[in-house]
């Protein structure tokens, strides 16, 4: 009897241990191109520039439905209008029921021109400079500046319409995790100086850095202005195909930032700001 009480009590233990240690986890989850998904240590799901149905993504191959992949999304954030960023949003919304951070006019021309649901796109519209909290306080999102452009695809132009319609400014995102990561996107963007700025503001720990854009040397530049202690490539290996981040990897290192190159369908974790290594 002692015995059993002993053995339930230590099983207890155990479990407990494991739930908590689960619990302040954050994952980081890459689908290829620009997509990311992270769930915060509370379990809620954001998502970013949701293009899954790209070639890299294993979740996309062999006729499989990408979006059986991600059962729970709590929110879509979209950087800009171009469809590699897009990508199936309106499913994923009618699937899930999440909410869209993007900005006033990139959200309007979803709803309108592409059907994303109008009630899910209401209520976290945000413009660049702001800062909203999500999750019930455990995730603040800033929405931060990209040089780039953008406009929503109309599937609905006729022959005499223009089929890009306007998108309002591209953006990037910084993503701060209570008892997590700050994670920042960089969305589409040349490099610009004043991602220092972004540097100087946020405590990056980690920078999902766009090379396609930036190309090696300024991507490095990028990583190093927005001092993050941790860069990781994306925006390579699906419509750049023959763009490695290679080159991305040895600037960096004579820079001295750490460097850590995702597969498609990789998930890393963070506990805290830390990622662990496994
Ligand atoms: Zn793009």
């Amino acid at each position: 009897m002692r015995f059993q009480t002993i053995l339930f009590a230590l099983l207890f233990a155990l479990l407990a241990g494991g739930v908590t240690v689960q619990a302040q986890e954050t994952k980081l989850k890459w689908f290829g191109h620009a997509a990311f998904s992270i769930t915060t240590p509370n379990g809620k799901v954001l998502l970013i520039d949701p293009w899954l149905n790209n070639g890299a993504n294993p979740d996309a191959k062999d006729g499989k439905d990408p979006l059986a992949a991600i059962p729970q999304v709590d929110y879509i954030l979209i950087t800009h209008g171009h469809r590699d960023h897009v990508g199936e949003a309106v499913a994923i919304a009618r699937k899930t029921d999440a909410r869209l951070i993007a900005n006033p006019e990139l959200a309007r021309n979803l709803v309108k021109l592409t059907d994303f649901p109008e009630k899910q796109a209401g209520d976290y519209i945000m413009q660049m400079g702001g800062e909203i909290q999500i999750a019930d306080g455990e995730v603040t999102v800033a929405m931060t500046e990209a040089v780039h452009s953008s406009s929503v695809f109309n599937p609905k132009a006729g022959p005499n319409e223009p089929e890009r319609a306007y998108g309002g400014s591209p953006a990037s995102f910084v993503i701060m995790i209570k008892n997590g990561p700050t994670i920042y996107h960089t969305g589409d963007t040349a490099y610009f100086k004043d991602m220092e700025v972004i540097g100087e503001t946020y405590a990056i720990d980690v920078a999902l850095i766009n090379i396609n854009q930036m190309g090696a040397k300024m991507s490095a530049r990028a990583a190093q202005s927005v001092r993050t202690k941790l860069a990781v490539p994306m925006h390579f290996g699906t419509v750049d195909d023959a763009l490695k981040a290679d080159g991305f990897a040895a600037e960096l290192k004579q820079m001295k930032i750490n460097f850590y190159e995702m597969k498609p369908g990789e998930i890393i974790s963070f506990r805290g700001r830390q990622m662990i290594r496994r």
